[in-house]
């Protein structure tokens, strides 16, 4: 069942989406290197427990996920467990994944930040990942499609010489951090569901250096890519308004 959020539930969403916001932020300053991927989900526990708000990572699926933020390394897609054990280097890049629920309504937002210097292909990778991500948003408008929204994702990252991953897709979200529609990055144009007004979609393109496969590692959530090479991922919790897209995970 699709469900579309009336104004009031999309402030609240909002509201969800700056602990989010603020998450990324104290994660990111925490994210340097000599420090663990443990460090950056201390970083956002000490958020969520400040700001009064719940984790819905936390705890979720089968074998239940043990920390409030996915920290996805390199080869890593999505879906890492942070770890004591795994320490961020100079030349890393590292992708945060961070959600929280607000009065029971929830937000979920993700970034890839380099750890010091990196290499020019990661760099590029980021930026194509980012604004594939900035492509989509542009779509998220009344009387588009679901299939505009992939596309334009597609064009971008398989434009800049990327490739897209497709086992793992954005989804809807609102008092559940999973709710249809299925957001795939990737799709032809004009086809699928219409947008309207108080859809609200979790869109997060998953961007590969190389092949485009993956592969699930024997801890039941670490997602990699097949041929180990680098992945990139952004996302933001977005609704459709009168006026357009509204981004509800950014800082304010
Ligand atoms: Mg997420
Ligand atoms: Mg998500």
């Amino acid at each position: 069942m699709i469900t579309r959020k009336t104004r009031d539930q999309i402030a609240l969403m909002r509201r969800a989406g700056t602990v989010v916001a603020e998450m990324h932020e104290l994660c990111i300053r925490a994210a340097k290197p000599g420090a663990t991927t443990a460090d950056v989900d201390r970083a956002a526990r000490e958020v969520i427990e400040r700001r009064g708000a719940r984790s819905n990572f936390l705890g979720y699926g089968s074998p239940p996920f043990p920390g409030v933020v996915c920290t996805s390394p390199n080869e890593v897609i999505v879906h890492g467990i942070p770890a004591d054990d795994v320490v961020l280097e100079e030349g890393d890049i590292l992708s945060i994944d961070c959600g929280a629920i607000i009065e029971g309504w929830h937000a979920d937002a993700a970034v890839t930040i380099p750890v010091g210097e990196v290499d020019e292909e990661s760099k590029r990778l980021i930026e194509v990942t980012r604004r594939s991500l900035e492509a989509a948003i542009e779509n998220v408008v009344e009387g588009r499609r679901l299939g505009d929204v992939g596309a334009a994702v597609e064009q971008v990252a398989e434009g800049g010489g990327f490739s897209i991953v497709r086992e793992y897709v954005g989804h809807g979200i609102g008092t559940a951090m999973h709710e249809e529609p299925q957001v795939p990055n990737y799709g032809p144009p004009n086809r699928g569901l219409k947008l309207k007004e108080g859809l609200v979609l979790a869109i997060e393109p998953m961007v590969n250096a190389g092949g485009a496969e993956t592969e699930v590692l024997a801890d039941g959530w670490t997602v990699v890519t097949r041929d180990r090479r680098r992945s990139a991922h952004f996302e933001h919790t977005i609704a459709v308004t009168a006026n357009g897209p509204e981004v509800l995970t950014l800082p304010w």
